[in-house]
């Protein structure tokens, strides 16, 4: 069964290049290692490695299709060594996409970055937890609850991470995230209205000057909370 699924996730992951989609060797790694059978709802394992969005069961939430998450990388980047933070969780799949990244098992574990998830509905934190420890990622990825938005520790700390991925569209990018990107990092966020938006990539500079780079549309589902739709 296993042998099965490596083999499906080789071909889409072959299709993603082709594509254009995936082009950094380390994300092409990334993309092969991390199992996304592991990750999908009961019941839609046999559909893990079709590349479309599926249903988290009756959340309404999605995982994201494997060529978004290709998309996300690229842009992000995600360099070992680095602190990362991600805004919702969903199942875990893409915090363990970039735990690979950022803290590949083939390095010494104090090389490690870390990556630091956060999620709104109790349901998926405790999905996304269960999937990333299933999938080995336990320790290379820490699972909060919370309202993203807010930053992580919520509205504390300035310049905290290298990388910040939010998972969901938003209005705007939250003031808070904004706050808690260092100098020289990134962000990639969905930003328009709550049934589609353009996939965007945000870089402070050094000298903390913000740059706003459109990339492709795509349809994620709304960030809710303080700083995103109500
Ligand atoms: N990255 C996920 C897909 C995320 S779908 C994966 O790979 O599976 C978007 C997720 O964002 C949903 O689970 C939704 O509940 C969550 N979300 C929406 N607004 C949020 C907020 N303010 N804080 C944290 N999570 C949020």
């Amino acid at each position: 069964m296993s042998e099965g699924f490596d083999k499906k996730r080789a071909i889409l992951v072959e299709r993603l290049v082709q594509t254009g989609a995936l082009r950094n060797r380390r994300h092409i790694d990334a993309m092969l290692t991390v199992k996304r059978h592991l990750f999908v709802w009961e019941g839609y394992e046999k559909h893990a490695y079709l590349d479309s969005a599926l249903p988290l069961g009756e959340t309404g939430q999605t995982i994201s299709p494997p060529h978004l998450c290709a998309y996300m990388l690229e842009a992000l980047g995600p360099w070992v060594g680095e602190n990362v933070l991600e805004v919702g969780s969903g199942s875990g799949y893409s915090a363990a996409l970039v735990a690979e990244c950022i803290a590949p098992s083939s390095i010494a574990p104090e090389a490690w970055g870390r990556i630091t998830t956060i999620e709104r509905v109790e349901l998926l934190w405790e999905f996304a937890k269960e999937n990333l420890e299933r999938a080995g990622y336990s320790e290379r990825v820490d699972c909060v609850l919370g309202d993203g938005t807010r930053g992580f520790p919520p509205l504390h700390k300035e310049e905290l991470y290298d990388k910040i991925l939010v998972t969901a569209g938003a209005p705007a990018p939250p003031t808070p995230l904004m706050r808690q990107l260092k100098r020289g990092g990134v962000m990639v966020i969905p930003i328009g209205g709550k049934q589609s938006q353009q996939l965007t990539m945000i870089i402070k500079g050094e000298s903390g000057r913000v740059e706003k780079l459109p990339l492709q549309r795509c349809e994620f589902v709304p960030l809710l909370g303080k700083y995103g739709w109500g």
